[in-house]
């Protein structure tokens, strides 16, 4: 990982990259790589022991045009406010490219959960859905599950909210449980939507995706769904990491029992069909036909991308890739579906999560899947209509193009107020 990326310069790097192809106006441009408002706040959490403890926070309200904001909460010692407004940037284009009616937002604590028991992260839960009760609502700003949270949190701050406002509004947030309001799907989802990304991307090169060969680069939520769904498909996963580094069998793990593993001891490390232990680097660079990076921003910078051999890579993480590792990987013809594409699956099933909510109705697991499905290959064959239409060279750009177009065209329909 290397730090001295800026993720939010990233961010407007991509927007420049697809605004050169569109005929927007500059001064429209300006405001689609800026967040409306960032909420910094500091949360002061009394400790099990009795002692106070102050947490800095954050939520990033980047654009509002296309609908409420949307986007998941972050636990992360590295969590900082230019990383929350780079990714409630990426929330916008991806709600924009699966088209489903949001604008983006994200938020984050910097903390590390593992040192810290169940009831302090419910309190500190709560007083950061507390500190953020005046911004969200069911039709304002709804956050989600992101990096170290889930749906314990997601209950939390429903509960708050609800507990303060003296009503129930299960759609102020998704990523929940079901009992308390969750849709069937949701936990799958992102790792969903990263292979039948993939499996799109595949049959459009005319590759193979029987007997392929996968690295996945962290067994967290996103990737170890992914490498399960892409097991199924009939490609091989042969290789798999963690923060703790990583595994190797080129005849490929059964990526269910990796995960067994990983419950067990916390990590995919030591898992027993592993032929060879190997560092995160080797999984992102190992010689296979898909790479999932599936971890955190700048999993991949330019040096390490000129050693990147996967043909096509799915991301499943947001912003795994420096915008200079985008440019090595684009002249060495790597297929990268984006982030805002590839992991586009989770916003998308917690958009049908807010729907039953408000329909008090749920549906059923299939239905789910087969909307997300739709949806997904909707935003694949937008980006490649477009990919071919202006000739571009990175599937990224081509996603960008479509999404700030239909962002723009919300703003300018709406002119500008106040
Ligand atoms: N945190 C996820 C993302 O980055 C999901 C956001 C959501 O469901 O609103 O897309």
């Amino acid at each position: 990982m290397v730090a001295d990326i800026n993720p939010f310069e990233s961010l407007q790097s991509q927007i420049d990259d697809a605004a050169a192809h569109l005929d927007i106006g500059d001064d429209v441009i300006e405001r689609l790589k800026h967040p409306e408002r960032v909420l910094e706040t500091n949360l002061t959490v009394e400790l099990d022991d009795g002692e106070l403890e102050r947490f800095k926070a954050f939520r990033s309200q980047f654009n509002g045009d296309r609908g409420p904001y949307k986007g998941g909460i972050r636990y992360h010692p590295n969590v900082s406010r230019d990383e929350v407004k780079a990714l409630s940037g990426w929330m916008v284009y991806k709600c924009a490219i699966v088209d489903i009616p949001y604008g983006g937002g994200k938020g984050g604590i910097i903390v590390d959960p593992d040192e810290y028991s169940v009831s302090e992260l419910e309190r500190l839960t709560r007083s950061f859905a507390t500190e953020l009760r005046p911004l969200i609502g069911v039709d304002r700003d709804i956050p989600a599950p992101d990096v170290n949270t889930g749906q314990r949190e997601m209950n939390w701050i429903k509960d708050t909210y609800e507990t303060l406002e003296n009503t129930t509004e299960p759609g102020v947030i998704t990523g929940k449980n079901i009992a308390s309001g969750g849709s069937e799907g949701r936990v799958e989802a992102t790792g969903r939507s990263t292979v039948i990304a993939a499996r799109e991307a595949f049959d459009y090169l005319d590759k193979d995706l029987e007997g392929a060969t996968v690295a996945v680069q962290g067994y967290g939520n996103a990737g170890w769904i992914a490498a399960k769904l892409i097991d199924e498909m009939g490609a091989t996963v042969v290789a798999a990491s963690d923060s703790s580094g990583g595994i190797y069998n080129p005849d490929g793990f059964d990526p269910v029992a990796v995960r067994g593993h990983k419950n067990e001891t916390g990590s995919v490390v030591g898992y027993e069909e592993s032929v060879e232990e190997v560092t995160n680097e080797d999984v992102l660079t190992m010689d296979v036909d898909l790479l999932i990076p599936a971890a955190l921003e700048n999993a991949i910078d330019r040096d390490l991308a000129t050693d990147v051999t996967a043909d096509v890579i799915s991301e499943a993480a947001n912003g795994p890739l420096t915008p200079e590792a985008d440019e090595v990987l684009r002249k060495r013809d790597t297929f990268v579906i984006p982030d805002i594409l590839a992991n586009a699956g989770g916003v998308t099933v917690s958009y049908f999560e807010w729907v039953q909510n408000r329909q008090r109705f749920s549906w059923s697991e299939q239905r789910v899947n087969d909307e997300l499905e739709t949806l997904i290959v909707d935003a694949f064959d937008a980006l490649v209509d477009t990919y071919e239409t202006y000739d571009l060279d990175n599937p990224r750009t081509a996603a960008y193009v479509v999404a700030v177009d239909r962002v723009a065209n919300a703003y300018e329909e709406a002119g500008s107020f106040p």
